[in-house]
């Protein structure tokens, strides 16, 4: 006779750090792999021979393994949380000048921009990135502290801040972003100045965190908008389910198809090697490698997520 199927929500069924520590074995012997983002010259002197994974469950336990203390530069996962911060200050108006559909095509293009009359694909590409960014500066006082103090609470870490260095690498050699913002703001789809949105994206991109600050701040999406570092409700339950289906359809570049059928969690992934997952309603996920695939995914945080939904039966399909 068939079994009764095992429910792989009930987290007792699985040895939590047992399963870290059986990946963390198993990318090591992998380290080398991927190739680090040149195009951002200060990114591609980290050294490839990091992991780190961490977890973070709705009664803010945390399970963490290998390099899940090390901060890195968490680039575009940081789109996640200026999307929460958009949703919140104008709802769904922002949909009326970033799209929720998959790009197909990659991060930094700006082809469909031009035959999309400036309506960028969604908010993780960085066309959509930049005009969220143009809403948060335009909705909040001030921008910039209303969203490190956003990570700092979601996070529990006082010291989270942004990396100089990394945002003048990126102010220097982001000519493609001024060329995106300029021609998002000719279709008049940019209240502030390119400057500034500019200044508010590379800020952005340029925070450092760990695993263990990012998988908390991610948490609220896995638990219907309900933080349990601070207590607070960041967004309502449907604006959680809302912002992970963006995530899966659109949060890894154009692997998002690929992420889904290998890995089946939302996530959001970052050129800095970060990748955010959720498992609706059970935690929240971060892996970190510094070396990317050829779409700009971390090579090792991909396959350490594969893994973990593979061992645990904790994807949504
Ligand atoms: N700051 C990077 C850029 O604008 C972010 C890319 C990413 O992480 O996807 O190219």
């Amino acid at each position: 006779m068939r079994k009764p199927p095992q429910n792989p929500h009930d987290l007792s069924r699985h040895d939590l750090d047992d399963i870290l520590g059986t990946i963390n074995e198993d990318v090591r012997q992998r380290f080398g792999e991927g190739k680090l983002p040149d195009y951002i010259p200060s990114l591609a002197e980290v050294p490839k021979d990091r992991f780190g994974m961490a977890l973070a469950l709705p009664d803010g336990k945390i399970h963490a393994v290998g390099n899940a203390r090390e901060r890195f530069s968490i680039q575009s996962v940081s789109k996640v949380y200026t999307l929460t911060l958009a949703l919140s200050a104008v709802g769904d108006e922002l949909w009326k000048r970033v799209d929720r559909e998959p790009s197909g095509d990659p991060f930094n293009s700006l082809v469909q921009l031009e035959y999309e009359k400036g309506i960028p694909r969604n908010p993780f590409m960085n066309a959509g990135a930049l005009v969220t960014a143009d809403v948060v500066l335009s909705s909040y006082d001030d921008a910039e502290a209303t969203l490190i103090g956003f990570m700092r609470t979601r996070s529990g870490n006082p010291e989270i801040g942004s990396d100089e260095v990394v945002a003048k690498s990126e102010r220097e050699s982001g000519h493609r972003n001024v060329a995106m913002a300029n021609f998002i703001r000719s279709y008049g789809n940019l209240e502030n100045s390119v400057d500034d949105v500019l200044a508010f994206y590379y800020l952005q991109c340029s925070l450092r965190m760990d695993c263990v600050d990012l998988a908390r701040s991610v948490q609220y999406l896995a638990d219907a908008g309900h933080c349990a570092t601070s207590g607070v409700q960041v967004t309502s339950a449907e604006g959680a389910t809302r912002i992970n289906s963006v995530m899966m359809t659109a949060g890894t570049y154009d692997a998002a198809g690929d992420f889904a059928y290998y890995v089946g969690l939302p996530a959001k992934s970052g050129v800095g090697g970060g990748i955010v997952a959720v498992v609706p309603h059970v935690m929240g996920i971060c892996v970190w490698s510094p070396g990317l695939d050829d779409k700009g995914n971390s090579l090792l945080g991909r396959y350490a997520l594969h893994r973990f939904t593979r061992m645990t039966g904790l994807s949504v399909f």
